[in-house]
């Protein structure tokens, strides 16, 4: 196993091995951190739920309820009353007719995409830069690929012409993209869909609970609510939880529910993750005011960052790139942000490409403006100390 220590040691010197710190509090605004209280600016816990009492509350009611698991896979003996009617919570919140529930939204991706196109003669149209569970899902499908240019309806149109004599055409992408926070062109990418006979698939695990009314998601955001067909979502990031889902049609989650591996072979969620889950759609539908918090935080602290100059990309989200260049220099500014009290994660390669490597800021709805205020004043001294900003 000596390539084992040769991999780790190349890793340790190019900056690129990550030590994966330990959490010691509830998930909130400020935690504990190896023993040090600090400002929590990496989770995606967008809309402080994950810490929430009545998400807890929810929990505990559904384990008195229905016990601690499900026993069984899902297809044999493991559907459970709080399964069939927490999907029905999330059609209602997506204004959907029908959704599957999965295990995580990693899984969701492996759940449709073999699914829906399956075979040499099917096609699947990605956008460059998705996520890699969507990755993973179209590797584990026989058909046709075709990568199109990041967010660029003209590539995909270039593909779409290509790819002829195709059965079935899947077009995935990301809705918000997690890294830059900038969001797809759904309405070219549903007309071209239109125009060329193909299906659409959206993954928003950023856009829910921080784009559209009540945080519904991209396609309420954009407009093309009814013309995306398969909607993935997660219930780990702003819902507060762990899961993942798919919801359209009622027929494509019949569909699924024969066909996708994840649903057939693996057990479901739990009722507490259920019943905590079921929880957060109820605050969520109940109010926006976390979701307009969440943009006042954001448009906060970016605009602060800006004015100290710093290069926060191309992000129309809450998602914050601080863009720092080399690997090693942006480990170096997250090990001083922590030194200082604030804990933000360095991101680098192969997260995303060589050279871009960043600190990536998480806002939350969490956050207080005076948190955000502490941020900048930390952000300025350390990007001064590494001749980041003048
Ligand atoms: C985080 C993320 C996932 C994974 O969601 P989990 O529920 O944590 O498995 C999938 N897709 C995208 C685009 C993501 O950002």
């Amino acid at each position: 196993m000596n390539f084992i220590d040769e991999e780790i040691k190349r890793l340790k010197e190019v900056g690129l091995y990550n030590n994966i710190r330990t959490i010691e509090s509830p998930q909130g605004a400020w935690i504990v951190v190896d023993g040090k209280k600090v400002l929590n600016l990496c989770s995606n816990n967008y809309l402080g739920l994950a810490g929430e009492k009545r998400l807890v509350d929810g929990a505990k009611k559904y384990m008195d309820m229905y016990g601690a698991g499900p026993g069984a896979v899902r297809s044999i003996a493991g559907t459970m009353s709080f399964h069939v009617e927490l999907e029905k919570k999330i059609s209602e919140f997506k204004q959907t007719e029908a959704t599957l529930s999965l295990q995580s939204g990693f899984v969701a991706n492996q759940a449709v995409i073999p699914s829906i196109v399956s075979a040499k003669e099917d096609a699947v149209f990605t956008d460059e830069l998705n996520h890699a569970s969507i990755i993973d899902g179209v590797r584990l499908s026989k058909a046709q690929r075709f990568i199109y240019k990041h967010n660029d309806p003209e590539s995909l149109e270039e593909k779409l012409k290509e790819a002829k004599d195709v059965k079935n055409k899947l077009i995935i992408t990301d809705g918000v993209f997690s890294m830059d926070g900038d969001i797809a062109p759904l309405k070219e990418i549903c007309d071209l869909a239109e125009k060329y006979g193909a299906m659409t698939m959206v993954d928003d695990a950023h856009g829910e609970g921080v784009l559209g009314d009540h945080g519904r998601g991209i396609a309420h955001h954009l407009g093309v609510h009814g013309r995306i067909d398969f909607e993935v979502g997660t219930l780990s990031k702003a819902f507060g939880i762990v899961g993942g889902f798919v919801s359209g049609k009622q027929k494509v989650i019949d569909f699924l529910k024969q066909k996708a591996r994840p649903f057939l072979f693996s057990s479901a969620v739990t009722p507490a993750d259920a019943g905590a889950s079921i929880e957060a759609i109820n605050i969520m539908t109940e109010s926006d005011e976390r979701v307009k918090k969440l943009w006042e935080n954001t448009n906060h602290f970016k605009a602060g960052m800006k004015k100290l100059g710093f290069d926060t990309g191309i992000s129309e989200t809450p998602i914050t790139p601080v863009m720092l260049g080399e690997a090693h220099v942006a480990q170096e500014f997250s090990k001083k942000l922590f030194e200082k009290g604030i804990f933000a994660m360095s991101i680098g390669f192969p997260t995303v490409p060589r050279g871009k490597a960043r600190i990536r800021v998480m806002i939350s709805s969490s956050h207080s403006i005076e948190d955000l205020d502490f941020a900048l004043k930390v952000f300025e001294e350390t990007g001064k100390e590494l001749n980041i900003i003048k």
